[in-house]
């Protein structure tokens, strides 16, 4: 049978296109790092230091406090939990269910208040609709397989006239140089084999699958690492990691 077929002879129709928007490797990947997701100096330690810069970025557009926020492949926690501390009513969903374990203990230990829910995107976006001031989806977009049916999860998701907040990789010379052979195979800054070079998505791409979706841009901001610092910071360099402001139309 040919590839665009296969949807039609799926046994659940009804989930398929739920279901297949889920690449079950990437899944079986986080959930097997899952223990060291809150080790500042371990495998997600990246995460841990770029995180204060995503949460300045969305500042910059709108406050957190009592805003309903939702956030997309929210993984352990760290920016959820951090939009929360903001002052933010936040629910993180995510299909990797041992992550999401570590996800709601570490909230018990930290007392932040998250709502996590084991749901995909897509699903809980028509359960959703037009529910939240922002919406939130950072460092996953890259690990779909269909990164517009997330995009436009997101943009169900918020109200008219909220924010959605992006984040991935773009896909050059230059990111697979940094992102993946310097981060993964010499710095050992994030775990080898999280990323795939094929799957990283230009700004123009980003912007055309938000476009369609019916979100419209703000700013944009890069995340660049300093490795003689070893420091982070934003500017306006997209060339490697990348942060996106929308706005949905009102
Ligand atoms: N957004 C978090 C975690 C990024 S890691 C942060 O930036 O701190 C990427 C996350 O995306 C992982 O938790 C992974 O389980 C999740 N993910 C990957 N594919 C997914 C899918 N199809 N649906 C939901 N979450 C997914």
């Amino acid at each position: 049978m040919s590839e665009s077929t296969s949807t039609e002879n799926s046994k659940t129709p009804d989930n398929a296109p739920k279901e297949s928007n889920v690449d079950q490797a990437e899944l079986d990947n986080f959930n097997r790092l899952s223990n060291t997701w809150w080790d500042t100096e371990g495998e997600f330690g990246a995460l841990h230091k770029i995180n204060p810069f995503r949460i300045e970025f969305i500042r910059r557009f709108q406050p957190l406090e009592n805003q309903s926020v939702v956030d997309i492949g929210c993984g352990g926690g760290i920016l959820s939990e951090s939009l929360a501390s903001a002052g933010a009513m936040v629910t993180g969903i995510d299909l990797a269910q041992e992550v999401l374990s570590v996800a709601k203990l570490h909230g018990l230990d930290s007392g932040i208040k998250v709502d996590y829910q084991l749901i995909a995107a897509e699903e809980y976006a028509e359960l959703h609709a037009e529910e939240h001031d922002i919406v939130t989806c950072m460092e996953m977009l890259e690990h779909v397989p269909d990164p517009q049916a997330i995009i436009k999860a997101a943009a169900l998701c918020v109200k008219p006239g909220g924010w959605v907040f992006f984040s991935t990789l773009n896909r050059n010379y230059k990111s697979y140089l940094l992102a993946i052979f310097a981060a993964e195979q010499v710095l050992n800054l994030v775990p080898k084999g999280t990323h795939t070079h094929e799957k990283f998505i230009t700004p123009a791409e980003m912007d055309a699958m938000a476009r369609q979706a019916g979100l419209y841009l703000r700013d944009s901001a890069g995340i660049q690492f300093n490795p003689l610092l070893n420091q982070y910071g934003l500017n306006e360099n997209v060339d490697v990691n990348y942060l996106l402001a929308y706005q949905k139309a009102v």
